[in-house]
């Protein structure tokens, strides 16, 4: 019996084997897609890559890449920032002039700990910022866009499995990395 079912497989197998392959059908024109590093990242924007974290800089450039492939051209515009420049940041609309532009202080930005980056896409619409946003959600990152309070849609961090708390247990702390 079992010979005889092996046997049917054989023979099966050997047909499908034997049988002419069909031309393949003709591929409708497509676009070819840009190049990756279309268009070229800046050398500022470049300089802000190199300070990131590893790991925040291939989410940033898989990112890039996802977007212009959509036929978006985010530009990087803020990355890492010191201590310093983040609390000159959380002071603005409480102690110095300005609108509040954060609630994080210290180390308690993701841009502090090298994981955020801010972009914009010249001539965007809220809905460019929510497709790069997207993208950045389906690579594990976050989008500021989804903040509860804050809108941001120029904010993108990646931190999978790390909390503010954890990277900044001691907001009056900080130090530069
Ligand atoms: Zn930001």
């Amino acid at each position: 019996m079992h010979g005889l079912v092996l046997g049917g497989l054989a023979l099966g197998l050997l047909a499908l084997l034997g049988r002419p392959r069909a031309a393949p059908a003709a591929a409708p024109p497509s676009p070819a897609p840009p190049p990756a590093d279309w268009p070229p990242l800046t050398p500022a924007e470049r300089a802000l890559l190199a300070k990131l974290h590893p790991d925040m800089q291939t989410f940033t450039r898989r990112v890039l890449e996802a977007a212009r492939a959509a036929g978006l051209a985010p530009r990087l515009i803020s990355g890492r920032r010191t201590c310093a420049e983040q609390n000159a940041l959380y002071a603005q609309g409480r102690t110095s002039p300005g609108p509040v532009v954060t609630h994080a202080r210290g180390c308690q930005s993701w841009h502090v700990q090298g994981r955020a980056v801010d972009f914009e896409i010249p001539g965007g619409k809220a809905a460019d910022y929510a497709r790069v946003g997207q993208i950045a959600k389906d690579l594990g990152g976050k989008w500021g866009g989804d903040f509860k309070g804050f809108f941001d849609q120029w904010h993108l961090e990646y931190h999978p499995g790390l909390t503010i708390e954890q990277a900044c247990p001691d907001p009056d702390n900080c130090k530069d990395h």
